[in-house]
């Protein structure tokens, strides 16, 4: 099939689903769309946590364990880094390091962070279009009781423990969506457009946050699905369960759903939860969601496909 799909995806969950559609579709026939507004600067270097997760899952170097960086990692940077007295919260692996230094190295060049994502991709092995949502800086804030934390501060430093109340994605407004992401939403043969089981707070929504991206994703004639992050009332990794809560939420893929429900036609809940409660608008699909082996990837990129497949033509 020729037609084309957008999928929007922030770290390491969203990234797997990713993989998953990489595996099921032609190269041409995938455009992914990933989240910058965790990027930020560190001992000098420009770091995109999302963006780095997404390559490393599809050039299959991410680590199975940790969960995030690449796998067969050395740690002699952080080593001598920790014995210089240097700044260790954020860990940096030798391998994960030469990403951060080349990619600062180009965007110090002047290249846009777009062309500096293909090269890295080229270099890796990567087909598919990675594209950054924007080459503008975008930086996802959280309110916590203890004020407006930046992101790394609240995800890493301070280990999500702070509880949530709000989130802004500063520069948001301001910044252009990134061009070929545009297109890609705005062709005519868009077979669908995915959101990947990922944070909904501060992965998709700053993707959404960006001028034009929303807007483009409601003006598009393809059926818009998402999957779930929660299953069984919980989350597999990172902070999503714990912002629903801190945010009155129902712990819930259900939860989810409503969050998306003014964007999505569909929605992907896992087999093991009960059917949700009707919502307006969105049809409730089921699916094994958890993707413990490259298996488990590509039979829910399938299962999601197949779903949009359904909603084709239900959009007004
Ligand atoms: P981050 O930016 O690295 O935190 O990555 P994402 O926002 O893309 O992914 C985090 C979300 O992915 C969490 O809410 C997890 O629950 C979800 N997640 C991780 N692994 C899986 C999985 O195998 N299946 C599903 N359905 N969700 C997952």
């Amino acid at each position: 099939m020729s037609d084309h799909v957008v999928a929007l995806c922030g770290g390491v969950g969203g990234a797997k689903l990713a993989h998953g559609l990489t595996l099921a579709l032609p190269p041409d026939a995938l455009s992914l769309i990933v989240n910058t507004g965790d990027d930020f600067r560190h001992l000098g270097l420009h770091i995109s946590p999302d963006l780095d997760s997404v390559m490393y899952a599809l050039a299959g170097l991410a680590d199975p364990v940790r969960g995030w960086g690449r796998r067969e990692e050395t740690w002699t940077f952080m080593q001598a880094l920790k014995g210089l007295g240097g700044d260790t919260w954020f860990q940096l692996g030798d391998g994960d390091l030469a990403t951060h230094v080349e990619r600062t190295r180009r965007l110090a060049q002047g290249d846009s962070l777009s062309a500096v994502t293909a090269e890295l991709c080229r270099a890796l092995g990567i087909a598919v279009r990675v594209l950054p949502m924007s080459d503008d800086a975008v930086r996802t804030r959280v309110l916590s009781g203890d004020g407006w934390l930046d992101f790394q501060e609240y995800f890493v430093h301070r280990q999500c423990q702070p509880a949530v109340r709000d989130f802004a994605f500063a520069g948001a407004d301001t910044a252009r969506a990134q061009p070929e992401a545009l297109a890609a939403l705005h062709r005519d043969d868009l077979r669908a457009i995915v959101i990947c089981p990922s944070n909904p707070f501060v992965s998709v929504d700053p993707i959404l946050a960006v001028a034009g991206l929303r807007a483009a994703i409601r003006a598009s004639g393809a059926p818009v699905i998402a999957v779930t992050p929660i299953i069984g009332g919980k989350a597999i990794k990172g902070p999503a369960a714990k912002m629903l809560a801190e945010l009155g939420l129902e712990v819930s893929g259900a939860a989810v759903a409503r969050h998306y429900a003014d964007l999505i036609q569909g929605f992907v809940i896992d087999a093991l939860d009960p059917l949700p409660e009707p919502l307006r608008g969105v049809t409730f699909f089921r699916a094994a969601t958890l993707m413990r082996t490259t298996e488990d990837r590509v039979r829910l990129a399938y299962a999601t496909l197949q779903a949009a497949d359904t909603l084709r033509g239900t959009r007004a």
